[in-house]
């Protein structure tokens, strides 16, 4: 990968189910070190783009360059030993193991037998720093089962963190909490963004406004445009399908 090439390019990528074409035809590329935000009416085909980038759907033509390796044709854990981490909308944690444990067990995925031993001996560094980058220090100990949604939330993404991804997707990561946990959550966004791409699908345009420097609207599994928010904005297609609904 040269210097001037995008972490993530996707390139004339098609997804079909049945022969509807969810995905038709999308020329996507992230550079290392951003915060993008994919926008766009429900079905615009945001969970499926992800969907393909993570291994989960198999696209009917295109390509997915990460890092300059092609990501179609590999499985979901190829993608994720490769550097590419996604949440979910609903959080997959594991509710009757603690926080911690939830954490060390997603870090422990990717680790050689000898450094796993090594990592049992006590609370690594890299949890704790996990943890206190999601804010969860202080529930630790506590089951996941017990969390709030939000809290649920950033457990995922610090479980995320723990398998340290070039790459994190996020799907809907502020859907259903409160605006004092979305601004937590924002701020956690831009923060692993300093060190880290994430690509993030959202719904919630003032948090968007809030926090995006670079969106792409998605509209019946193509791209609308894409640029900054102001300018996504004031494009009158954007408006049309989607902003002034
Ligand atoms: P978004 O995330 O933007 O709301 P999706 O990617 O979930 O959109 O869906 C894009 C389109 O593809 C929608 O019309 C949806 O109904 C369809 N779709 C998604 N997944 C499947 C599937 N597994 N089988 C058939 N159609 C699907």
């Amino acid at each position: 990968m040269t210097a001037a090439e995008p972490l993530l390019k996707i390139s004339g990528l098609s997804v079909v189910f049945d022969g509807f074409r969810a995905i038709d035809g999308i020329d996507l590329s992230v550079a290392e070190g951003e915060l993008r935000f994919l926008i766009g009416p429900n079905g615009a085909g945001k969970t499926t783009l992800i969907d393909v980038v993570t291994g989960l759907t198999k696209p009917a033509s295109g390509s997915v360059s990460f890092a300059g390796r092609e990501l179609v044709g590999k499985r979901e854990h190829q993608v994720v030993r490769l550097g590419v981490g996604r949440t979910f909308q609903t959080a997959v944690v594991f509710e009757e193991l603690t926080v911690e444990e939830n954490v060390d067990l997603a870090a422990s995925f990717r680790m050689s037998l000898p450094a796993l031993f090594r990592r049992r001996q006590g609370r690594s560094d890299a949890v704790a720093a996990v943890l206190e980058r999601a804010g969860l220090m202080a529930l630790a100990e506590q089951p996941a089962g017990i969390l709030s949604h939000g809290q649920r939330q950033w457990l995922e993404i610090a479980m995320l963190l723990a398998q340290e991804p070039r790459l994190l997707l996020l799907d809907e990561p502020v859907a259903g909490m409160s605006r004092e946990e979305r601004e937590r959550t924002g701020e956690l966004l831009v923060e692993i963004a300093r060190d880290r791409t994430v690509v993030v699908v959202e719904h919630d345009m003032e948090f968007v406004r809030t926090y995006a420097s670079a969106v792409t609207v998605l509209h019946e599994g193509r791209v609308l445009t894409e640029g900054d928010m102001a300018s996504v904005q004031a494009d009158p297609q954007v408006q049309e399908v989607y902003l002034g609904r």
